[in-house]
């Protein structure tokens, strides 16, 4: 058995076994293997293990991987977007979790009607100092939330957050609660379901299960360790 094969199989255990322990349905949460910075073949190995999904975080990185491998790959953009390559990303991905203005999502909307093409829309909110990315503002998120609920093409799914990269086990645990109390609130507010939450990376995810992930975004505890971090 190949490594990556050996490294899903225990991550898949790990997940439906903390599923279990949060009192939910042990495939209720999505597995994203984030292959950002590893090759087609690693990608191709993983498929032939089962995985279907896969995160990647630049647009360019996506655009070169696509085409080389099966179409029924689903394909989530997970890193911080330009609104530029707006038009790029609607075309290449499923999912984008990382809509963090209200500019962006204005583009990915007009992307998405112009090419009838529907895309899964995740708002990204901030949950540290030192993540750049994200909303730090609820209105500007309630006023992205409301608008985007209004466009043809867009299903706005979700929220995703990433917790501060030092952050320790209590911390995590309320980064993680915040992030399903917001969408909770946003339900009741908006009066729709936000049915995802994308949170969870290798060294957070049993505590992102613990507190309501539907989708855990893992990359170094399957493919290995980055040689750059993108
Ligand atoms: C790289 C990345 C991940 C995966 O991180 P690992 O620590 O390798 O599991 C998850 N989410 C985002 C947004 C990323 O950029």
């Amino acid at each position: 058995m190949s490594l990556i094969t050996e490294h899903l199989t225990q991550i898949r255990t790990r997940i439906s076994t903390l599923a279990a322990q949060s009192g939910r349905p042990e495939n209720s949460v999505r597995l994203l293997a984030v292959s950002k910075t590893f090759p087609a073949s690693d990608i191709a190995e993983a498929i032939a293990a089962g995985q279907v999904s896969f995160g990647e975080n630049r647009v360019q990185e996506l655009a070169e991987k696509v085409p080389v491998l099966p179409s029924s790959v689903d394909w989530h953009l997970i890193g911080q977007l330009q609104s530029n390559k707006a038009v790029k990303a609607v075309l290449l991905a499923n999912w984008i979790h990382s809509v963090d203005s209200l500019h962006l999502l204005e583009k990915i909307g007009r992307a998405a009607s112009v090419n009838q093409k529907k895309i899964n829309i995740l708002l990204e909110v901030n949950s540290g100092e030192e993540n750049k990315s994200g909303f730090r503002s609820v209105d500007d998120l309630k006023q992205t939330l409301e608008r985007g609920l209004s466009m043809e093409y867009v299903e706005i799914k979700g929220l995703m957050t990433m917790a501060p990269m030092d952050a320790q086990d209590a911390e995590l645990h309320r980064v993680f609660a915040d992030l399903r109390n917001l969408r909770d609130r946003l339900q009741a507010q908006f009066e729709v379901k936000l049915p995802e939450l994308s949170m969870g990376m290798s060294r957070d995810y049993p505590q992102a299960i613990a507190e309501g992930a539907t989708m855990v975004r893992i990359g170094t505890a399957i493919f290995g360790g980055r040689t750059y971090s993108a």
